[in-house]
């Protein structure tokens, strides 16, 4: 065999046997759900707001902490309620430090433009990219305060407010201490979003808007700089409604790179100039009755194809796998995924759709394979292949189960004939008893067979069974054979990286263990092994490469440096 484990995937082990359910599992027939998985709710969120965050080069210092500020928004605790768009205004990925560092994240999408466009161009462009009804616009180099969005929602929705503006406290960044900066900050220290006797001062990287108003009024006008002042007061002059608040929600750099300030489009240049003489004419041109929308270029933009999608490469590997359960109906001596132990229960559909969320748009695996435990003791089964599917929809996708639980989930084969999943049963013991046993297994499959079509294998699971480890229970001890090398060298789990509560695992030992010391509390010849660090679901794409490119590492000197084979004996559990 294929030894025990997961191995090389399509060894994949698993557990069968007929017996009770295990304690592990706490499941059986009583823990099927009454309403079917596809009517149950589901818990992902529609997001709430988008925020389009444009940047040019100037910014780039500082892009971090804006970037960084979105992303710990109160709004989007636990809840991915914010898509946060960054655009790098004529920045090559090549040259662009910052998107490397953000593009993994479920939440966040990236483009870039060959040549500057200016922030208001770039968001005339993404706004086919929006998701949600709420827009929200931040500058690559300013702060927002974390309740900024929240507040700012609560406050349209409060208000039945069209447009949101808040107030910046100013600060001058360290590296721009000029005398003209500092003149500025003492002059005004907050900047605030106001109401005029003629319209209103909005400070554009406090503004939300409800994105339907912003389409209305067909966008920004395409100016490289102050389409903001132009888009409020045309949002004024068709009668939209405003809510400005005293509250700060954000902290304001001021420098001398800003497009505001630096010599090119700042204040007082030819460019702002321009602008400006562009924008009375406008204004007039509505006072004598022309309609708002008509100087916004939303239209012109929508569908440019100037604004080019960064999407990241995925990591190619070949192969990934998932516990939909922890628990076993059969109990394999020395497990190397410890499920003849107990060690642990179903994961729930929820669980595991958000787990795979984590890591399916940055991992392309060959082959993705569902696993246990007994996979057939989750009830949940049917509809968690379904979404296997649907998160790796390119991946060879393997259902591995010892098949004697099957029979309690009537609607999988046609899920896996629709989502063109495998399903391998593995056989565990030669005995009679469990022979008989795989025979109702055998009539079952064909049955399933006869009207569906799947793809079916079994697979002997017990021809070469070694041991990982010494003992049974609290008792268990590493090999600690002290040959990291030699023992990944033979080790059937080395292309096995497993999610796990959100992580990415090296592979099953590594992972379960954690389950094996919550329930045995291990003897402390475990405890370098328990420090081992899975990947968090933030790292950065630099580190997500190295995890998926390491190979042998210290921790594998816990596992056999040589192969030590026995008799693997009846599995099936005592009735
Ligand atoms: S006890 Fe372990 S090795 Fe045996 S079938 Fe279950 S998961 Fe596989
Ligand atoms: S720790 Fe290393 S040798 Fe042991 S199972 Fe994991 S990959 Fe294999």
């Amino acid at each position: 065999m294929k030894v025990t484990r997961a191995s090389y995937v399509e060894e994949a082990c698993i557990g069968w046997g007929d017996s009770e359910s295990t304690n592990g599992s706490g499941n059986g027939e009583l823990e099927y759900p009454v309403i079917p998985v596809n009517q149950q709710t589901n818990t992902v969120e529609t997001p709430l707001c988008d925020v389009i965050l444009p940047y040019h080069t100037g910014a780039l210092p500082y892009v971090e902490e804006a970037v960084r500020s979105i992303l710990n928004q109160t709004l989007a605790q636990g809840q991915n309620q914010v898509v946060l768009h960054l655009i790098a205004d004529g920045i090559l990925p090549e040259d662009d430090p910052v998107v490397s560092q953000f593009e993994y994240l479920a939440n966040v999408r990236t483009y870039y433009t060959e040549e500057a466009a200016g922030p208001y161009v770039g968001c005339l462009q993404a706004f086919q990219y929006l998701e949600s009804d709420y827009l929200a616009i931040m500058d690559g180099d300013d702060i927002a305060l974390p309740h900024r969005l929240e507040y700012s929602i609560r406050k349209l929705k409060e208000t039945n407010a069209d447009i949101f503006g808040g107030c910046m406290l100013q600060f001058v960044d360290y590296r721009n201490q000029d005398d003209s900066v500092l003149d500025r900050w003492n002059e005004i220290p907050i900047h605030r979003s106001v109401k005029r006797k003629d319209g209103y001062t909005v400070v554009n990287c406090t503004m939300v808007i409800r994105r339907q108003v912003f389409e209305e009024l067909n966008g920004f006008r395409d100016f490289f700089c102050g389409a903001d002042i132009h888009f409020i007061q045309r949002a004024f002059d068709a009668g939209y409604r405003f809510h400005c608040a005293e509250e700060i929600v954000g902290l304001r750099r001021l420098m001398s790179s800003s497009i505001s300030n630096n010599r090119h489009t700042g204040i007082g240049t030819d460019v702002r100039k321009e602008i400006h003489a562009q924008q009375q004419s406008d204004f007039q041109a509505i006072k004598d009755g022309a309609h708002p929308r008509k100087f916004g270029s939303l239209d012109q933009h929508r569908r440019s194809k100037a604004l080019i999608r960064s999407k990241p490469e995925k990591h190619q590997i070949h192969n990934l796998e998932i516990h939909v359960t922890h628990a076993c109906n059969l109990a394999c001596k020395a497990c190397s995924h410890f499920s003849n132990e107990n060690v642990g229960t179903n994961v729930s559909l929820a669980s595991l759709t958000e787990q795979m969320s984590f890591w399916s748009h940055r991992i392309a695996p060959k082959q993705f394979s569902i696993l246990g435990g007994e996979p057939a003791l989750n009830p949940e089964l049917t509809e968690i292949v379904r979404e296997c599917r649907k998160q790796w929809p390119d991946s060879r996708l393997i259902l591995v189960s010892n098949g004697f639980r099957l029979v309690k989930h009537p609607l999988l084969p046609q899920a896996l004939e629709e989502t063109g999943c495998e399903l391998h049963v593995s056989i565990h013991h030669k005995g009679s008893e469990y022979t008989q046993k795989v025979e109702a297994v055998r009539e079952l499959l064909n049955e399933w067979q006869n009207e569906f079509a799947f793809k079916l294998e079994y697979r002997s699971s017990s021809e070469k069974w070694r041991m990982t480890f010494e003992g049974e229970g609290a008792e268990i001890r590493p090999r600690d054979d002290n040959d990291a090398e030699a023992s990944w060298k033979i080790c059937p789990s080395k292309y096995c990286p497993q999610i796990f509560e959100g992580k990415l695992w090296k592979c099953p030992q590594v992972a379960y263990l954690r389950l094996m010391n919550r329930k045995h509390q291990l003897s402390d010849e475990w405890s370098e092994y328990l420090d081992y660090q899975p990947l968090e679901p933030y790292c950065s794409t630099i580190e997500l490469k190295e995890f998926l490119e390491r190979k042998v590492e210290t921790i594998c000197k816990m596992c056999p440096a040589e192969n030590y084979f026995f008799d693997l004996p009846s599995p099936l559990r005592s009735q």
